[in-house]
């Protein structure tokens, strides 16, 4: 384990882990300790080299810095980052060897499950060290799924915004969901209890069907999700549901939805407010998930969850405020509040 550079509470420390016996190759980015210990979920994947997983795991410790930020919670941001062996190996030796990796940290950084990492991979890690999210909830009393504490934040967040900036309520409006999985679907079905009319995409095209029968909802072939005929539209699915051409086609005046980082292209951000389509931040809207998982390590309860989860929808209605009030794009404004309070914590903590 290499360290690189201490750690004053904003400048990007990266650990580069290596364990020949199990294959695992990776690294550890933490961008900021400034709130509390960096968290942020590993992600499992395949990189070409190592510059290519540090350059990732530097940019997603980032982001999760602002997301915990945001989300108000005792929390910096990092991420772990692990290149796929080439080969055979031992997953459960390689995640015993990140878990020890972990704990020599002594809790500066707190991971969880991201892209290509399961609950029992984090099973594995617990075995090494405390400093773990995302366990089976009935081996140890954890979270669970943060799905629909996601879904509920989102749904919060729409409602708020679609009173905000289009001045209507959800019954009279319309949603374009892309992505009805775990997040979109549980979305879909607090929308429709609601009253809104549902237009939805999903590249499951029976998991879309069957959605789509349970709810009333109309379906749309995934390449027209984005330029439906709805008030709102929800990226549910992956990243990067903002491009150029897309925003071009849009006929929604709001975009709120659970993907992580919708922006395809920060230029995009410009392309929605010149179009004046409210774009609700992602890393706001999208916070239940890491409120759920972090009560898990705070220590907290369903009710802090749910306390925490409710301050969602306030938060993104004084961020689309302000937005409107300097006419700029409210992810520049997010981004400039989740430095704030970063810097904030680091002054006093200086
Ligand atoms: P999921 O895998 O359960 O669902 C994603 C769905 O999107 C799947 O049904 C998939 O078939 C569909 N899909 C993929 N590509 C598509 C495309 N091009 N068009 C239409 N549908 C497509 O994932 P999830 O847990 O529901 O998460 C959805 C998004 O929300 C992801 O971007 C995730 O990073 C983000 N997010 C999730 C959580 C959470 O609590 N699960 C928290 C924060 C952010």
């Amino acid at each position: 384990m290499v360290d690189h550079a201490p750690s004053p509470s904003q400048t990007m420390r990266t650990v580069r882990l290596l364990d020949a016996a199990s294959g695992l190759d990776g690294v550890i980015a933490i961008h900021s300790t400034a709130l509390g210990p960096g968290a942020g979920g590993c992600r499992f994947w395949r990189y070409p080299n190592i510059e290519a997983a540090t350059q990732d795991a530097c940019r997603l410790a980032k982001g999760m810095s602002y997301k915990n930020a945001m989300a108000e919670l005792p929390l910096g941001g990092a991420k772990a980052v692990l290149r796929y062996p080439e080969g055979d190996f031992d997953r459960a030796a390689l995640f015993r060897a990140f878990g020890k990796a972990v704990d020599a940290l002594g809790g500066v950084y707190v991971t969880a499950e991201d892209v290509g990492t399961s609950v029992a991979d984090m099973a594995q890690v617990s075995t090494m060290t405390r400093h773990v999210a995302g366990l089976d909830p009935a081996e140890d009393m954890a979270g669970g799924d943060p799905s629909p504490w996601t879904a509920l934040g989102v749904f919060d967040a729409m409602r708020t915004a679609a009173r905000l900036t289009l001045d209507a309520e959800l019954a009279d409006l319309t949603v374009a969901v892309q992505g009805v999985g775990n997040v979109g679907a549980s979305l879909c079905r607090q929308l429709a209890e609601a009253g809104a009319k549902l237009i939805i995409a999903d590249i499951d095209a029976a998991r879309c069907r069957a959605l789509a029968d349970e709810l009333g909802a109309t379906t749309v072939d995934v390449a027209e999700i984005a330029a439906a005929d709805a008030d709102i539209f929800a990226p549910c699915a992956l990243g990067g549901a903002l491009t150029q051409e897309s925003v071009a086609a849009m006929k929604a005046r709001l975009v709120c939805g659970a993907a992580n980082n919708q922006l395809a292209t920060p230029d995009v951000a410009d392309a929605l407010l010149a179009r004046g389509i409210v774009y609700a931040p992602d890393y706001v809207v999208n916070a239940g998930g890491i409120i759920s998982v972090s009560a898990e390590y705070l220590g907290e309860d369903e009710a802090s969850v749910r306390t925490r989860v409710g301050r969602i929808g306030p938060r993104v209605a004084r961020l689309l405020e302000q937005a409107a009030r300097e006419g700029r794009s409210p992810a520049m404004v997010a981004d400039e509040m989740a430095e704030a309070i970063i810097a904030g914590a680091a002054e006093k903590a200086a």
